[in-house]
């Protein structure tokens, strides 16, 4: 207990009890945090084990689509080797490309060189006779005499070679003397001729597809349905692989000249697969070992020898991916997840399941997806969200539990220091009165001689403190039975003007003094209450006792009884010292005094008017103040009547009995 600018107050100056609210913070917090740690493993766990439960559900899937894989291989390998058996390397390479089993092929000859897309043919050399010096040396300037004799040596040749070879250059030289029409007649007549199907210039190059071509730049113009019909020629004679004369340089020169001149015209997979074949060797040697897909040095093509590495197949890895996705029954995987061919270094992020991809595919991986990602996340996420609310349930108990625990241990800690200060009071409150009778009792014991007159007065003064110290004891045995709940009340019902008149009876004596006057006002017809008489006399005296402590030197205090409304209104008013509004709100409180030394001298220690309370509140009634500074104060007690009181009515009857 300790005065604070005049002001009793309990509680402080004891342990705040923030070390008490540290400690049981860390008592919620350490498991919770703990428990928060154990969910994040358990969610992250109970992601791993959805993720396993599903892989280990599909692993038997992707075995089989490896075994199918590996077979495929096997038996493309098998194929390749039977084919180039069969076929020769044209016919074959044509084979494979159209039958879309590659995207491009090579073809090796038993000594390891490549047969096709061969180099170009050996020269074919014919020696030109003076003739054919001739009309060469006519063609810059004469070139419709040059034509003409070229005509002629054409027509003496028996080589086929140097008979279609003076056609071309008698067309040539048409075409510089502007006579095109003679030179096209030339190209789509003799020239197609079959004994010059065959026929090549020195090069080894073939001269009748040359020509074919030269026709269609001369015709493209103008007269496109003839051009129509040489083109035909033509192709036909590009396409066909199974006619080996035709070198693969030329082939690829001829079909590109075609590509530029009739972008329309579609001359693939045959063009794409010749000119990837030409790029792989161009870029690097071709690895004709084990059969296994490896890469070529052109980055994104692939290449698959055959088992006696006799056929080497290309692929560009789009279209290989596509090749052994339709080569796997995919229709027997479930409709849920989806297959991704790894190629080496390449990695897919959600992949549920990865293993390598068999002999066949060194470095490559099969790897199983779940389409929606979101079946994995839900399956995941129903588990996490019942973890999540135990969680929050756990904690929100602890939470919980930890302030009820520092509830109940604050206010065990409010109630021993509550005695604490009691025991301190009580010693302080009752050494007072004590004190002065012992010092008035020692004034008589050393008077001599004793006057009747002065013995009288200080008689009268110890019976005045005595019985101030009976209040106090009063006060203080209410107060210690009212904390224990201990306080048995009595109910009875007994008329309202019996409280008055106990009350009037108790204090009559002391207020009969000059300076003080006490008036009271008893309503006529005051009905009856069912109350404890003895304490309700105590909470009245109580009140009165008040008034006469802070009302000063000219006391006007009146007492008065009414009843309104099934209520009865006991009320206490003085011309005192008053309250300010904010001190009429706690004066009701525990070892409450607005001001100390007055309460000291008055003989009270703050608990009057919480015995009021405490006793008014156990009849169901009220206790309330109205009051202004240095003006006064009424305090009002309302109680029920007996018949607007069946609870106490009973309590009354039952105490009766
Ligand atoms: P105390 O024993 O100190 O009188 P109470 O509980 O009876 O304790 O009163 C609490 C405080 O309320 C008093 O200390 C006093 O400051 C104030 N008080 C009570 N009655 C009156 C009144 N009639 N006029 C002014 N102040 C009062």
């Amino acid at each position: 207990m300790k005065a604070n600018s005049g002001k009793l107050t309990i509680g402080a100056g004891r342990p705040n009890g923030s070390w008490l609210m540290l400690l049981l913070l860390l008592a919620a917090l350490v498991p919770s945090v703990c428990l928060l740690w154990f969910m994040n493993q358990a969610v992250h766990n109970e992601r791993l084990a959805v993720r396993q439960k599903l892989a280990d559900a599909y692993r038997a899937n992707l075995s089989f689509a490896q075994n199918q894989l590996e077979a495929y291989w096997r038996q493309t390998a098998g194929a390749l080797d039977t084919d180039a058996e069969r076929l020769s390397p044209p016919a074959l390479f044509a084979k494979q490309v159209r039958a879309g089993m590659a995207d491009a092929v090579i073809c090796l000859d038993s000594t390891g060189n490549v047969a096709y897309p061969s180099p170009a043919l050996a020269p074919r050399l014919a020696t030109p006779d003076i003739a054919w010096v001739l009309a060469e040396g006519l063609e810059s300037n004469k070139p419709t005499e040059a034509a003409a004799g070229f005509a002629r040596l054409a027509g003496q040749a028996t080589n086929a070679d140097l008979a279609a070879r003076a056609l071309q250059a008698q067309v040539r030289c048409l075409v510089k003397a502007k006579q095109t029409e003679a030179a096209i007649a030339v190209l789509t007549g003799p020239l197609e001729e079959e004994r010059y199907r065959h026929a090549a210039d020195a090069q080894g190059r073939l001269l009748v597809p040359n020509a074919e071509l030269m026709a269609l730049e001369l015709l493209r113009d103008s007269a496109p349905d003839r051009a129509r019909a040489t083109l035909e020629l033509l192709k036909k004679r590009l396409l066909d692989y199974d006619d080996s004369a035709l070198s693969a340089p030329q082939r690829r020169f001829l079909m590109h000249e075609v590509q530029r001149l009739f972008p329309d015209e579609k001359l693939s997979p045959m063009l794409a697969a010749e000119d990837l074949a030409a790029r792989c060797l161009e870029a690097g040697p071709i690895h004709a070992g084990e059969p296994a897909l490896r890469p070529t040095a052109l980055s994104g093509v692939w290449q698959f020898a055959s088992a006696r590495g006799r056929v080497v197949s290309l692929f560009q890895t789009e279209a290989l991916v596509e090749r052994m996705r339709a080569a796997i029954a995919s229709q027997l995987l479930p409709a849920d997840v989806s297959l991704t061919f790894l190629p080496p270094g390449k990695e897919l992020e959600r992949s549920l399941l990865i293993q390598p991809a068999g002999a066949s595919l060194p470095g490559w991986r099969l790897a199983l997806a779940l389409n929606d990602q979101r079946l994995f996340d839900t399956a995941a996420e129903q588990r996490i969200a019942s973890y999540v609310w135990i969680g929050v349930l756990v904690v929100a108990m602890v939470i919980v539990l930890a302030a009820l625990a520092l509830r109940l241990v604050r206010r065990q800690m409010a109630l021993t220091q509550l005695r604490n200060d009691l025991v301190a009071n009580v010693t302080h409150e009752l050494k007072t009165p004590l004190a002065s009778m012992r010092l008035l009792v020692d004034t008589l014991l050393n008077s001599q001689p004793l006057h009747e007159q002065t013995a009288r007065e200080y008689l009268q003064l110890i019976a005045q403190e005595n019985l101030r110290l009976s209040r106090l004891i009063d006060n203080f045995l209410s107060f210690s039975r009212m904390e224990r709940n201990k306080y048995a009340f009595g109910f009875k019902e007994v008329p309202a003007t019996d409280i008055v008149e106990g009350a009037i009876t108790a204090v009559r004596e002391r207020f009969n003094v000059p300076g003080c006057q006490f008036e009271t006002h008893i309503a006529p017809d005051l009905p009856s209450v069912v109350v404890d008489a003895d304490a309700l006399v105590t909470a009245v005296v109580n009140l009165l006792d008040n008034a006469y402590k802070y009302s000063g030197e000219e006391k006007h205090i009146t007492l008065s009884a009414t009843a309104e409304n099934g209520s009865v209104f006991f009320a206490v008013k003085d011309n005192g010292i008053g309250l300010s509004p904010r001190d009429t709100k706690r004066i009701f409180k525990r070892f409450f005094q607005v001001d100390q030394r007055l309460s000291r001298s008055g003989g009270g220690c703050g608990l009057g008017l919480s015995i009021v309370k405490f006793i008014v509140t156990a009849h169901q009634g009220n206790v309330r103040v109205e009051s202004q500074p240095g003006r006064g104060s009424t305090f009002t007690i309302t109680l029920p009547r007996a018949e607007a009181h069946p609870g106490l009515e009973a309590k009354a009857a039952s105490s009766l009995s």
